[in-house]
């Protein structure tokens, strides 16, 4: 028998409070005891996000956040500003396109992050037409962090809202939406939130409230004027995922009794260990100059097969990393380390890649990688 590890960048492992709650009977959401979830669960949200905005729960995706929050706040013809620095910066590009939105890119080498100086120039060049800033704390496809604070200080003053991608940074670095000046934020359940996938959230501060008044993009299902209505009298407009509401509560409970401080402060640990360990074995970071503590990307060595490693790792020891996406597909290969992860997973991590690598013919002295993240842990 096999047992699996999963250490991709989401999903990501439940913890067993978590799975025990999705176990049990579902009950009627318009009922005063589901009431009392979603009461937690907004409440819990806000703790979270660092935020006296509601927080909406959606049914999807994160993406599904992320569409919402092209379409309650524009029209067609409006012109944004987006960062690019990897896949899901180009998915802001995509979801804005498909509702007729002109994007000004800022393109971004993948592995690098966006200089905030380039945001405030473009900002200026647009002279007051730009309506908003779409920008991605974690690049999950390169491990990058995007310096959110310093972006929040470029945009407030301006007549655009500043929206955050934070689907896999949030709950595993800081990100303080109100004192940043963020004015939506996104994020998913997948990730470090330690629940299955299927819940989208979002933010909405006030300066967005306001745009929201003249945006006609067409929305339904994704109308957050509906959520803000349903919202106030602590309900959903359609049927929410119940089940996964109540395991958002439990996996909410574990943060607050840990703390978010502590939280980030592991995040940076376990992150440290695979970035010690990757150096030990004589690999190269693929993102040196702006690793997350998210998600490691690393540089998949000459005379090894990126692809084969990962499906070597996963497929034949049970132990599933990400590759890379696009054009670093066979490039890089993705350890993540957020979310119900501890020390002993990344060891499991390091030694299966050890093992693999090994297998593959490349040269490195056995356990160093290991050892290192030890090293790590014991400090
Ligand atoms: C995972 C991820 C997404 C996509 O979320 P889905 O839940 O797959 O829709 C978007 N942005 C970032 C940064 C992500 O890591």
């Amino acid at each position: 028998m096999k047992k699996n590890y999963l250490l991709t960048p989401g999903p990501t492992p439940l913890p067993p409070q978590v799975c025990e709650s999705l176990s049990r009977p579902i009950i009627h959401h318009r009922t005063p005891q589901f009431q009392d979830i979603l009461k937690e669960a907004h409440e819990g949200l806000k703790y979270v996000f660092q935020t006296k905005n509601e927080v909406f729960i959606l049914t999807s995706s994160g993406t599904g956040g992320m569409e919402s929050a092209v379409i309650n706040f524009l029209s067609p013809g409006d012109n944004v500003i987006v960062v690019e620095a990897g896949k899901f910066g180009e998915r802001w590009t995509e979801i804005c396109n498909a509702y007729g939105i002109n994007c000004e890119v800022i393109k971004v080498e993948w592995g690098k992050a966006v200089d905030p100086l380039v945001i405030a120039a473009t900002l200026k060049a647009g002279k007051g037409t730009f309506k908003a800033v779409f920008t991605t704390l974690c690049e999950t496809s390169t491990g990058v962090a995007t310096d959110i604070k310093a972006i929040g200080q470029v945009v407030k003053d301006s007549e655009a809202i500043l929206v955050v991608d934070a689907i896999s940074g949030l709950g595993a670095i800081d990100l303080k939406a109100d004192e940043w000046f963020c004015d939506v934020v996104v994020s998913g359940s997948q990730k470090g939130l330690m629940l299955p996938p299927g819940l989208g959230f979002i933010s909405v501060g006030p300066k967005a409230w306001k745009l929201a008044e003249s945006s006609r993009c067409p929305k339904y299902y994704f109308n957050l004027k509906a959520a803000k209505k349903a919202y106030a009298s602590t309900d959903t407009p359609w049927t929410p995922a119940i089940g996964l509401v109540i395991a958002l509560n439990e996996a909410i409970r574990m943060m607050k009794t840990e703390s978010l401080e502590k939280i980030f402060a592991w995040h940076n640990k376990m992150a440290q260990a695979v970035r010690a360990a990757v150096k030990a074995l004589g690999l190269e970071l693929f993102a040196p100059d702006a690793y997350s503590d998210v998600v490691t990307a690393v540089k998949v060595p000459a005379g090894v097969d990126g692809e084969k490693l990962v499906k070597t790792m996963r497929d034949t020891y049970g132990v599933t990393i990400a590759g890379g996406q696009s054009e670093m597909k066979g490039k890089i290969f993705r350890f993540a380390h957020m979310g119900y992860i501890g020390e002993f997973d990344v060891i499991t991590g390091i030694s299966c890649l050890e093992k693999v690598l090994a297998q593959m013919g490349y040269k490195f002295e056995m356990g160093a990688g290991v050892a290192a993240a030890q090293k790590v842990f014991l400090k």
